[in-house]
């Protein structure tokens, strides 16, 4: 595993950091006997920086992270974890969720504490005038809190506001080869490391679209370059190609994407990719840009939805339409939505009440796109020929 090292403090950090996000499931519930191993798995294998928030796996995040961390795996690594400060209305009510998070996390104190998902100044600004930066300046004078970040879902002028803002010890963005010009941008990027703090890339594969959804053009794109290395680690490779990048966080659900990302992370270093290398970048990125219909990166912040919508499922169902085709999508949306479940997750079931718009760190205007995905995806037969099949299954 190599590491990089954190230009504010000096810590050794693995390049590669476990997101806790995206846990192995068993139904409903996170696979724990799985996920304690994989914990311990990467940390064995020289992983030492672990990222969790408050309202990850609703809520079970933190503690799966706590007890996988016993029996001397704590001081191994750096836990990051998130005030979620749109659930901040005092400074008491921030104290409180932070108490709840040290002891789901079974530890004393935390090493990268951060604001969850700011997104423009004015979410800043309310925490300063409820006295939360005196009260983490507090907790990092006292060793509570080792170092205060936040991290962004925004645009370019409010993340350069925001990190100008405070005198931060990391910050964490979005940033992968589709992203380079949206979000906090590789201006962005730059300008915290030029401030001299160390930044944590999130959602390095786009919530595994980059992966999974690829075009065919892509894949012949990277296989007519190289066959060997995979999608994933293209894409990983772009990231760390950036010396300005620390750590990068991979959510993992399963062993084979933890030995894959562990054995990229072994050998991924800073400029090294030739001028070859980056126009094939170039090549999958026009490719990529000209069928991406929404956005959308999976990361579940707007669900759920109070009328059942399966916004994500949505969104990238539609999304699928134009990067893999019209072929079978009516019944992948079929199959997406659970319409023979009991409660099916239609875009048609949206009532327009906008509970999840402020939540989406894309800023998707989703009852619109909700509105486009029942025209394209549902239509005028769809109610009528879903009656009949779940008549036909005896739904
Ligand atoms: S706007 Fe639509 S999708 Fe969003 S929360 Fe309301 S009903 Fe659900
Ligand atoms: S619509 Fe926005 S909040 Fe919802 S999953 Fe997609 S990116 Fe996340």
């Amino acid at each position: 595993m190599l590491t990089r090292t954190n230009i504010k403090n000096g810590d050794e950090l693995s390049i590669l950091g476990f997101g806790c996000m995206r846990f192995p499931m068993k139904g409903p519930s996170i696979d724990e006997e799985r996920s304690i191993a994989m914990i311990r798995d990467a940390i064995d294998k020289g992983v030492n920086y672990f990222d969790t928030a408050y309202p990850y796996h609703a809520g079970k995040s933190e503690p799966l992270l706590g007890k996988a961390l016993e029996g001397g795996y704590r001081e191994r690594v750096k836990i990051a974890t998130k005030l979620p400060h749109y659930m901040v209305n005092s400074l008491e009510g921030a104290k409180k969720i932070f108490k709840n998070q040290c002891t789901k996390l079974k530890t004393e104190y935390i090493d990268y504490y951060m604001f969850h998902m700011l997104s423009d100044k004015s979410n800043f600004d309310r925490m300063v005038k409820m006295g939360i930066m005196e009260w983490l300046d507090q907790l990092k004078q006292e060793g509570v809190v080792k170092n205060i970040g936040f991290s962004f879902h925004g645009g370019k002028t409010d993340f350069e506001e925001i990190v100008k803002a405070y005198p931060w010890d990391f910050c964490q963005i979005q940033y992968n080869y589709l992203d380079e010009n949206n979000q906090a941008t590789r201006s962005g990027l730059q300008l915290a490391h030029s401030l001299g703090m160390p930044v944590i890339v999130m959602e390095p594969l786009r919530g595994g679209r980059l992966v999974d959804n690829l075009p065919e053009e892509v894949l012949k794109a990277f296989k007519d370059y190289d066959e060997k290395p995979s999608p994933a680690e293209w894409a990983l490779r772009w990231i760390w190609n950036h010396p300005e990048v620390t750590v990068i966080l991979s959510g993992m659900s399963n062993e084979e994407q933890l030995e894959e990302n562990i054995r990229i992370a072994s050998t991924a270093k800073a400029n090294d990719l030739t001028d070859e290398e980056m126009s094939v970048f170039d090549k999958v990125k026009s490719i990529i840009l000209e069928k991406t219909k929404v956005p959308c990166t999976a990361c579940n912040y707007c669900m759920p939805c109070p009328f059942g919508v399966n916004i994500p499922g949505c969104l990238s169902v539609y999304n699928d339409k134009y990067l893999l085709g019209k072929k079978g999508i009516r019944m992948k949306y079929l199959q997406t939505m659970g319409m023979m479940a009991k409660n099916p997750a239609i875009a048609s079931l949206c009532t327009e009440c906008g509970k999840c718009e402020g939540h989406c760190p894309q800023n998707i205007e989703i009852r619109k796109e909700l509105k486009t995905v029942k025209k394209e995806l549902e239509g005028v037969f769809f109610k009528p020929v879903v009656a009949v099949l779940r008549k036909v299954m005896k739904r």
